[in-house]
């Protein structure tokens, strides 16, 4: 059965700073209805097909920097906060403790230099839309001098606390979200990366 979803779908230009949509963005189908085993109506099934339209606004320079494999973090840099000079990633657009504007830095060379797993999951059970190959082992991750933790995945080896991993990005064809950059230990060879990513 076609959904007809593929018909017209919605997208967005920007002009004069707006959002001007154009095609579709919801796709109804029929309901199927749920029956227990004497026939009995329980429920119905509610198909809907919906395309989203995420904003990024401050965030929209990391996830584009990703693609061209730079890993973009942001810092406070206001003097008159207690926590000035505090570094963020995952990146911030806005300082936590004075809420003023961070400013975009570029910590590609860091991460690539020194990030170390500070702990870690393996799950088999994953969310809806899951891309990810199962089982997903996700790291969080530490950078010398971050005051924060990452949660990112590990493709290429097994993880243990305290390892060493490299940053890997899609500059083949990025898809603008946060799988535009995923994580392989230490040592692992160019040749032995997911399609579209390179180091
Ligand atoms: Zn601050």
């Amino acid at each position: 059965m076609s959904c007809g979803c593929e018909e017209n779908r919605g997208t967005v230009k920007v002009v004069n700073g707006r959002y001007k949509p154009s095609g579709k963005f919801h796709f109804p189908q029929p309901n199927t209805p749920i029956r227990n085993e004497q026939g009995v109506l329980l429920g119905i099934t509610n198909p809907r097909d919906i395309v989203h339209m995420h904003s990024y606004g401050g965030e929209a320079i990391f996830f584009e920097s990703l693609g061209k494999g730079k890993l973009m973090a942001s810092r406070c840099d206001n003097s008159d906060c207690e926590t000035t000079g505090s570094i963020y990633m995952p990146f911030r657009i806005h300082c936590p403790d004075c809420l003023a504007k961070n400013t975009v830095i570029d910590i590609t060379d860091k991460a690539k230099a020194n990030s170390i797993v500070h702990s870690f999951m393996i799950t088999e059970r994953t969310g809806a839309f899951n891309t990810l190959q199962i089982p997903i082992k996700f790291v969080n991750i530490e950078f010398d001098g971050v005051c924060t933790i990452l949660m990112g995945a590990l493709v290429r080896g097994e993880p243990s606390i305290g390892m060493k991993v490299i940053p890997i990005f899609k500059t083949q064809n990025p898809e603008y979200i946060i799988t535009d950059m995923l994580w392989v230990a230490e040592g692992t060879p160019a040749s032995d990366l997911p399609e579209g990513y390179s180091f």
